[in-house]
Formats: structure tokens, sequence, C-alpha cells
């Protein structure tokens, strides 16, 4: 039956081990355990026990991180983040939408007295055919509070849970957010894509002298208020509700200049088939985006289509500084942070790929 765990054999009918199994999707089963292995609570636990430990010895397992990152964790369609005391849990297949008490269950074992919500994605849930869930799985806190605040370093983020992108935060991006607030100190800092406005709160608190916050979504622009106010810095900070697109074209012809311009857009493809438009996209920006920086400024720029590929990104950024007329340092490459690991093969693990660059 789809959802249910099955054998997974190879052409000479040799066992592998069991996957969860889902024809409806181009993905038609997931390997979930391994040949000596049942599925059953205790693997859930066996793996984000490890999965944990793992963030632990990196050091990541701070106030806000992803703990358990699908296939790279062995847990194939299974997001976990945790934020301060909850953990936030996002079944991404119809089979692991079904685990919900078990992965409760671990979840309990591994972080006594914590809450679990659960915050599944809608697409996701639409294509593998299950009832998206949102809401208080175990334990919920006694003030029921669906705002939580964690610190990140300097930074105070407030995530809200089950509304939002991903699970409240862009976790992905956080050692960026960290590094790229070290080279804003007495800078104008352009935050494109703001979202939550996260490299903006850290860019100030690492001494920026003011920010300037573009983003399409008046919901996110008034969830990186927030953070800009709970920050202390809201007074040095600019936000403008626009296409992004559309504001870098007039910055530019306004002869506006950035110590630090930030480039983080939401996918421009999922598909192969269009990653040319996308590439085209990407470049558009980057052109920009290089022509706004003031000499010595530093470009922080990013794809997260699983399709661009580290390689494909650098060429475009290449392309873009050429037409820009920008001669370009490379300071660093950048990728998705280290609580997102990639499974070597599992290309379509990393997915965030970016670079730091610096105008000469
Ligand atoms: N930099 C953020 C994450 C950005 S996610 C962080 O580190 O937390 C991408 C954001 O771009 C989303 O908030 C989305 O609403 C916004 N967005 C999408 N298309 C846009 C456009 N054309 N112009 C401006 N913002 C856009």
């Amino acid at each position: 039956m789809p959802g249910d765990a099955v054998a997974v054999l190879d052409s000479t009918g040799h066992l592998l081990g069991s996957g969860l199994y889902n024809p409806r999707t181009g993905i038609a089963c997931r390997l979930l355990a391994r040949r000596d292995e049942l599925v059953d609570a205790d693997l859930i636990h066996r793996r984000l026990a490890g999965a944990l430990q793992l963030r632990r010895t990196a050091g990541l397992a701070g106030d806000g991180y992803r703990l358990c990152w699908s296939e790279a964790d062995g847990l194939p369609g299974l997001v976990v983040d945790r934020y301060g005391p909850v953990s936030v849990v996002q079944c991404q297949t119809l089979g692991m939408s079904r685990l919900g008490g078990w992965i409760a269950g671990a979840l309990g074992r591994l972080f006594p007295g914590g809450s679990v919500y659960r915050a599944d994605d809608a697409t996701a849930a639409r294509i593998e055919g299950f009832e998206p869930q949102r809401g208080w799985l175990a334990a919920a806190p006694s003030s029921d509070s669906e705002v939580i605040e964690i610190t990140d370093g300097p930074c105070r983020l407030l995530v809200t849970l089950g509304a939002g992108h991903k699970t409240g935060l862009y976790l992905d991006q956080r050692e960026n957010h960290a590094l790229v607030a070290r080279y804003a100190a007495g800078r104008r800092v352009l935050d494109a894509f703001a979202y939550h406005g996260a490299f903006a709160c850290h860019a100030l608190l690492g001494g920026a002298e003011r920010a300037l916050l573009v983003e399409s979504s008046a919901e996110a622009l008034a969830a990186a208020r927030r953070n800009l106010e709970a920050n202390g810095v809201a007074e040095r900070a600019e936000l403008r509700p626009a296409n992004a697109f559309d504001a870098l074209r007039q910055l530019e012809a306004a002869h506006e200049r950035f110590g630090v311009v930030v480039l983080d857009p939401p996918p421009f493809t999922r598909s192969k088939e269009a990653v040319e438009a996308a590439a085209r996209g990407y470049k558009e920006i980057n052109i920009r985006g290089l022509r706004l920086l003031e000499p010595g400024g530093v470009l922080a720029t990013f794809s997260c289509s699983h399709h661009v590929t580290p390689e494909l990104f650098e060429g475009i950024c290449r392309d873009a500084a050429g037409d820009a007329g920008v001669t370009t340092r490379l300071l660093a490459p950048l990728t998705q942070a280290r609580d997102h690991p990639v499974l070597l093969n599992v290309p379509e693990t990393r997915y965030l790929t970016g670079l730091l660059l610096q105008a000469v």
C-alpha cells in the first residue's frame, strides 16, 4: 500500500533493505532501513540520536539548528529543526507522515520536557498525497506560545511556528549570516530578498552603518521589522516592499552604492529543463549587485536551485562580473550550514551554493 514500508531488492533478488513506498511520485521508494534493520520506533530514535550527536560534536546544537536533514541523516522525507525547547517536525513524504507518533516519541526521549510542533509542507503533501498537519504534537508549553525567540550569536530572531517559509527560519544560511556580518562594520548594506532580515540584523549588530532591506512579501517584511526592533537596530534600517529585480535596477539608476550587497533569492528553477532561464535571472541580478558595490565592497550571492551546481553558478557570476565591468576577487565559496550535511552520492542534498565576492 502507498506509504508502507516495503522490502527493496536489487535486480538479482538480493535484499538491500526496507523503504517507504509511494508509487505516485517520481521517487517511488526511499530507502530507510538497511538489510539488518527493522523499520520501527527504535530505528527513528537511533537515527535522530545519531543526528543530534553529529550536531553536538560539530558545535552546532545551539538555540536554533537543523537536527535532521532527510536523506543526509538517514531519514528520507523528515526534517526536524530545533528552536529553543521546541522541535519542529516537517514530514515531506506520505510514508514519513504516518510515523509522527514514533518521531514525537524519539524526540521526547532525546529532549525530555521539550515540545514538538508539526509543520508539514503543503506542496510536498499535495505531491505525495497526504493531509499536511500543523500544530502541537506533544507537550504543548503551558503558555501555548507559537512565537519563540531564539539567540543566534549576538542576534535575536523571532520564529512563528507554522508560519512563513521552511519551518520558520532559513537555518541553512546561519553560518553565512555571521560570515557576511564580519565585512559589514561601518558600511551600508543591501539585503535583497531579505525574508525576516537575518542578514541585515547580523550586519547591523556587526557595526554596519545602515541597511536597506528589499522584500516582496509584506508579511515577511513585517517579521523583519520585528526582528530589527528586537535587536535594537531598527532605526538604522530601511524596509522597502518591492520586487528586487526592479529595486536593483532603480538603485543602479540612482547611482547608489553599498559596502555589502546580499542576493539571496528563492529558487529560480525547480526543474532541470528551466536551468537556462534561471541562469539568465541569476546573471541579471548579479550584474546589478556588482555594479552597486563601492570599491572594496563585498557581494554575498546565492542560488538555492537544486539544479544549479556550484560550477554553473560560478560561471554565471564570472560572466556577470565581465558584463558589469567589475574586477572581482573570490573571498570564499559559500554553501549551506553544516547542520544541512550533503550525501556525496545524493548530489541533490547540496542545494545551496554561493560566492563571497569583492570588487577590487
Ligand atoms: N535571506 C533570507 C532568506 C531569503 S528567502 C534569510 O537569510 O533568512 C527568499 C525571499 O525572497 C523570500 O522571503 C521571498 O518572499 C522573497 N522574494 C521572492 N521573490 C522576490 C522578488 N522578486 N523580489 C523581492 N523578494 C522576493
